[in-house]
């Protein structure tokens, strides 16, 4: 079995959320993923970090850790943050709810999480922080 993992951690600031989502792909490119896939990635990583950002620390200084594994043709990304939680995660999953429309933020970022990988799993307590797991197989269509 081909086994691989490696560990993140960065400051929360909007700034590290590029570097975040290139560092996955970059990780993932062992599996030799299509361009679509690695653009679906990109997008989940990035959405779960800004929601680390915005909501978890809401703008403050704080601590994200991103764990990342490939396990034959599955790879797995955790996005942590010890921000405030969330007190409904089904409601926070509800295609456009967001807490912030003051912010402008459209309430799609899980949404697009679920679309882009295969699976979705939100951990959360309110003052706790949150923990996302997301899974994606790599080249079931194309190989
Ligand atoms: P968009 O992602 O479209 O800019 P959004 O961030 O509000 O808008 P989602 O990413 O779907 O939408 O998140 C929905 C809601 O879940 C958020 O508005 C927020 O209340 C809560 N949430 C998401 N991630 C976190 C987090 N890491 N910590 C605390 N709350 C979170
Ligand atoms: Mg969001």
């Amino acid at each position: 079995m081909v086994k691989n993992k490696m560990h993140l951690e960065f400051d929360s600031k909007s700034e590290n959320e590029s570097f975040a989502r290139v560092a996955v792909a970059a990780f993932c490119t062992r599996l030799d993923p299509t361009i679509e896939e690695i653009a679906d990635i990109k997008t989940a990583v990035s959405e779960a970090v800004t929601n680390c950002v915005v909501h978890g620390y809401e703008g403050k200084e704080g601590t994200i850790t991103i764990e990342c594994a490939i396990e034959e043709d599955w790879v797995t990304v955790l996005v942590h943050d010890d921000g405030v939680g969330i007190e409904n995660i089904n409601k926070a999953m509800e295609p456009l709810y967001t807490s912030k429309p003051e912010l402008e933020r459209s309430g799609m970022g899980f949404s697009f999480m679920e679309a882009f990988m295969d699976e979705l799993e939100v951990n959360s307590k309110k003052g706790y922080g949150t923990t996302i797991i997301m899974k994606k197989r790599i080249g079931v269509i194309n190989k």
